[in-house]
């Protein structure tokens, strides 16, 4: 098994001290801010209802539904976003 990533997939952000899980559309280990907004993507709630069939139909290793061209723009803007307001 790889070891697990140090920079978040998405944003590069340092996993060394923020919380980091698994994107519901991929494989992509992720920080929890990319985590929450990826909870607003169009695709969301179907990513997580087929990874639920799945792992109902015992595929404990689903690889995800993968990102839409609108789930990847939208996560873009959001991204984009955050660099723009200054918290
Ligand atoms: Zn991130």
């Amino acid at each position: 098994m790889r070891a697990w990533p140090r920079f978040c997939v998405r944003c590069a952000a340092s996993l060394a001290h923020i919380p980091s899980t698994m994107s519901k559309f991929n494989t992509d280990t992720i920080c929890i801010t990319c985590a929450e907004e990826e909870r607003e993507a169009p695709g969301y709630r179907h990513a997580v209802e087929i990874e639920r069939l799945a792992v109902l139909n015992g595929n404990n290793n689903f690889q995800g539904v993968g990102l839409s061209p609108e789930d990847v723009s939208f996560l873009a803007f959001k991204r984009a976003d955050r660099k723009a307001v200054p918290r």
